[in-house]
């Protein structure tokens, strides 16, 4: 008998559905009997094309995308979508951030660079457990987009509405760095101009960020905007004007075929993954909270389906419990070196028995204390 796979809770690159990583090692050298690998073809080729409008097909079906917005499979990540959103929307003038934990105080910084970057409100009060309600968000008159990132995955904070920047008075399009909830759960596309997300926790392999954007936004970008990285270009190309990502665009397919198999009380797809989200989530909660071993200082309205930072009240026992949690098959548990403590990402790749067994053993753990 082969040991079963561990329980792999990486913030990203994160765990990938075992099914995914099968089909590909099956078709590594020879996809559908072309005697080629994918890694192999012309992205120009009707088979990788083929592979590319089944993606781009699917992924429009999972999220419900309106026609009016295009699909864009890009690369540089979430990262690089800080500079490459200024650059295509901001044309040098006016934008507004709400700034809620470590990346979206990374989007400021970076688009300060390329536009006036106003802060709409900040959650850093709080340490970023919170996030500010946009009744009171400040946003500018001018502002050319609103950006919020709408699951922060270091603070484990999520919004789980979208702000709905009409309600408030303002007519700019909001922009959404989902990196680390894409397709976890359903978008309000009547609230969203534009989403970018890289595709290493949810989606894929990391070197390939999707970006949705609606249609009448394109056509405005910087003269400076590299040709590779305007939104314009890439959509008139296909996502083809450069060579895109092709390995992580089939490893994205096949994610996206998995998840429209997945069933859950007679929903389907990212409704069903949403369902399931939910219920992991809960399960984690509910035991961080009945215990006073372990802690997590998030708002519950706005606690991350995806992300859960935690700490154990007793600090010295930090590295006892990662060497532990390895041992029992559960990887990756480290939080992240800015806020420490630990953290496990739950994403759409780890079924509820995974956290199932995470909080057995924390449990387990909890009765070993000093
Ligand atoms: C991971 C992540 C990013 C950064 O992705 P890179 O691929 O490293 O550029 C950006 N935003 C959020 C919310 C993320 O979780």
């Amino acid at each position: 008998m082969t040991k079963p796979r561990p329980y792999n809770f990486s913030a990203g690159p994160a765990a990938i559905p075992l099914e995914v990583l099968e089909q590909a090692a099956a078709e590594m050298t020879d996809w559908h009997g072309s005697g080629m690998g994918v890694m192999e073809m012309s992205h120009r080729g009707k088979e990788f094309i083929s592979i590319y409008e089944q993606a781009e097909a699917d992924v429009r079906e999972l999220l419900a995308v309106p026609s009016h917005f295009k699909i864009l499979f890009m690369q540089g990540g979430g990262i690089g979508e800080n500079a490459i959103v200024p650059l295509n929307l901001s044309r040098g003038e006016t934008a507004d951030i709400v700034v809620t934990g470590s990346w979206s105080e990374k989007s400021y910084k970076e688009a300060a660079r390329y536009c006036q970057i106003h802060l709409a409100a900040s959650g850093v009060e709080s340490q970023f457990t919170t996030v500010p309600a946009p009744a009171n968000w400040q946003i500018s008159k001018d502002a050319r987009y609103v950006h919020v990132c709408t699951n922060e995955t270091i603070h484990g904070v999520e919004f789980h509405a979208l702000p709905d920047l009409k309600a408030l008075g303002c007519d700019a399009p909001l922009v959404i760095d989902y990196s680390s909830h894409v397709l976890s759960r359903s978008v309000d596309w009547s609230k969203v101009g534009l989403a970018f997300g890289g595709a290493q926790k949810n989606i894929g392999p990391a070197g390939l960020t999707l970006v949705i954007v609606r249609e009448d936004l394109l056509g405005h970008a910087m003269s400076v905007c590299p040709s590779a990285f305007n939104y314009t270009t890439v959509a008139e190309f296909g996502s083809m004007y450069n060579t895109p990502p092709t390995y992580g665009i089939y490893i994205a397919g096949l994610t996206f075929q998995w998840l429209k198999r997945q069933k859950e009380g007679g929903l389907q797809g990212v409704a069903a993954m949403e369902q399931r989200n939910i219920a992991k989530a809960k399960l984690l909660y509910d035991f961080l909270d009945s215990s006073s071993f372990y802690n997590n200082p998030v708002d519950k309205n706005y606690r991350s389906r995806m992300n859960v930072p935690f700490f154990l009240a007793d600090a010295s026992r930090n590295d006892a419990f990662l060497a532990a949690s390895k041992a029992a098959g559960l990887l990756q548990l480290k939080g992240h070196k800015s806020i420490g403590g630990m953290r496990a990402s739950i994403y759409n790749a780890m079924p509820l028995a995974g956290v199932q067994a995470l909080v057995d053993f924390l449990r387990q753990f909890e009765k070993t204390r000093a």
